[in-house]
């Protein structure tokens, strides 16, 4: 059996098609279904239903012996525990840091809000920044509209949150689309299987989405 964790929405709904081109359907539609283990048109290929930031978790225990996460989650998770072997060139957006439009840089130390701690962290080390990190779950955009923070780090896609809140994108940290990742494990135990499924899933994503 291969079990595939995937998150509903965005990443779902780009993925599926990818799959498809590799033979595997869900029996029933994911988005609609409450199932959180969806069988496939190929009796041994699954689905688990799972949070985005909980697919590396699921893939690196072994839980699922594929995956397929957002390059922002797999920053912030962080570690050497999966193979990323290919970029499936979906959900593509930016992760950024963001301020209210014309506010000046504070004179103290930099406030930042963000569920993005550990790449925060990172991203103002390398620049020997000193900053308080707020964490927070959702709704990062409010933090500087109330004073919570000076700036915030998020993805971004058209950036149209950002200007409905009176914030700007300043820092590009990373661009981001989606990867295919492996168990480190399965990809040993069931090579021959895993690796055909990356290359027709790699024929896909160059038919799909060209560069
Ligand atoms: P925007 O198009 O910039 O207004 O994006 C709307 C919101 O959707 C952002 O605040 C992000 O939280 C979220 N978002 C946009 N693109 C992605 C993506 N590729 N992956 C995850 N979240 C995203």
């Amino acid at each position: 059996m291969l079990t595939i964790a995937l998150s509903k929405g965005r990443i779902l709904d780009d993925t599926l098609p990818l799959l498809a081109a590799a033979g595997i359907v869900p029996t029933e539609n994911p988005d609609k279904s409450r199932k959180l283990i969806i069988p496939t048109t190929l009796d041994d290929v699954r689905l688990l239903i799972v949070r985005a930031t909980d697919v590396p978790t699921y893939v690196e225990h072994g839980a699922a012996d594929l995956g397929v996460a957002g390059k922002d989650v797999l920053m912030e998770y962080g570690g050497q525990g999966l193979y990323e072997p290919l970029d499936l060139r979906i959900a593509q957006c930016k992760l950024m840091t963001a301020g209210a439009v014309g506010a000046p840089e504070p004179k103290g130390r930099l406030r930042v809000a963000t569920k993005f701690v550990n790449v925060a962290k990172r991203y103002y080390a390398e620049q020997g920044r000193q900053v308080d990190i707020i964490k927070l779950y959702g709704s990062m955009e409010l933090a500087p509209l109330v004073g919570l923070a000076d700036k915030i780090i998020d993805v971004v896609d058209t950036g149209n949150t950002l200007r409905a809140n009176g914030l700007e994108a300043q820092e590009l940290i990373a661009t981001i689309s989606s990867r295919l990742v492996v168990n480190k494990a399965s990809m040993k135990m069931q090579h021959a299987r895993i690796q055909l499924l990356i290359d027709t899933l790699r024929d896909a994503v160059e038919a799909r989405h060209p560069r």
